[in-house]
């Protein structure tokens, strides 16, 4: 069994015409996993309500962002909308879905832990980019560091590794968790690509991170040896408590926003590859932006898990 956590109301994140991170991202991966053969596997779940969690959660989105950076948020939500940066839109209701995707994140790793299976969250806004004191790139709040610090205060979680194969760096996880010694990160990223950050030489206040630049046009035949060689001998190495794959489909060939050229299957090969480290996988979903190849990577990914 997998549990698939996904609500309707992660399609109020209305960020406008022509915007690629659009509320038919989830409609169409909600589609295709209804109608793809081993939908009897997969458990969906409604996201816990904030209000059931709204003081813990508060403290949690404070532990990693700064006062003015929610603030500006429900600010800019509560005046009917506005920008947080030239592409990052925040509609009227996105400050409320922002916080149910992050209770949704936390309820992904509280699934992962009670069943060593993993689990999918569906939800939006991602969270990628955002960093402590800002959102940028069209990611709020960064879901998987708060739901990484979420996990870390589990009796028994001491550590907790974050795989980031997204197309474009993570620049808000990694300035989040660089500082935490019980958090490794590692990213995937094309290079060079949006936000410009990544570089190979940084390594984290611990030696726990871990970037690995690609090339535009990058296929398969680099990948599959750089999951081999680099990113599974690194997270291995780090014996994690719970494995979060901030999981963007955007490096897909069929992706308007990026220039490399995986197929959807191949990310059910890097879940292979993930299988190997560990059961406790909770994949969260970020970018991609081509409907049809965003579906089927998310298909393949829950694919190699069952
Ligand atoms: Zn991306």
């Amino acid at each position: 069994m997998i549990s698939v956590i996904y609500s309707d109301e992660f399609l109020e994140h209305k960020t406008g015409m022509l915007h690629p991170e659009r509320p038919e991202r989830l409609t169409a991966i909600v589609k295709t996993l209804q109608t793809f053969p081993h939908n009897g596997q997969l458990q969906w779940r409604s996201p816990t309500p904030v209000q059931q969690r709204h003081s813990s959660l508060m403290t949690l989105l404070e532990k990693v962002h700064s006062p003015t950076h929610i603030q500006a948020v429900a600010e800019i939500a509560n005046q009917g909308g506005g920008y947080l940066d030239g592409d990052t839109p925040v509609s009227g209701k996105s400050y409320d879905v922002a916080l149910l995707a992050i209770s949704a994140w936390l309820d992904g790793v509280d699934l992962v832990l009670t069943n060593a299976n993993p689990a999918f969250v569906l939800a939006r806004p991602p969270g990628h980019h955002a960093e402590s004191k800002r959102g940028m790139g069209f990611c709020l709040f960064s879901n998987a560091a708060i739901a990484a610090h979420y996990a870390l205060e589990k009796p028994g979680i001491n550590k907790v590794a974050i795989l980031d194969w997204d197309v474009h760096h993570g620049n808000g996880t990694q300035e989040i968790v660089e500082k935490c010694e019980n958090i490794v990160y590692c990213s995937l990223h094309q290079s060079p690509c949006y936000p410009g950050t990544g570089y190979v030489d940084e390594h984290g206040f611990h030696n726990n991170v871990l970037n690995l630049p690609m090339s535009p046009g990058t296929t398969m035949a680099i990948y599959q040896p750089t999951f081999e060689q680099k990113v599974i001998p690194f997270l291995a190495s780090f014996q994690p408590d719970l494995l979060i794959v901030s999981a963007g489909y955007d490096a897909n060939h069929d992706d308007p926003l990026a220039g490399i050229s995986l197929k959807p299957e191949d990310y059910g090969t890097f879940t292979k590859y993930c299988l190997q480290i560990t059961r406790k996988i909770l994949f969260g979903l970020e970018g991609g932006y081509d409907l049809a190849s965003l579906s089927q990577s998310v298909v393949a990914t829950i694919e190699s898990c069952l």
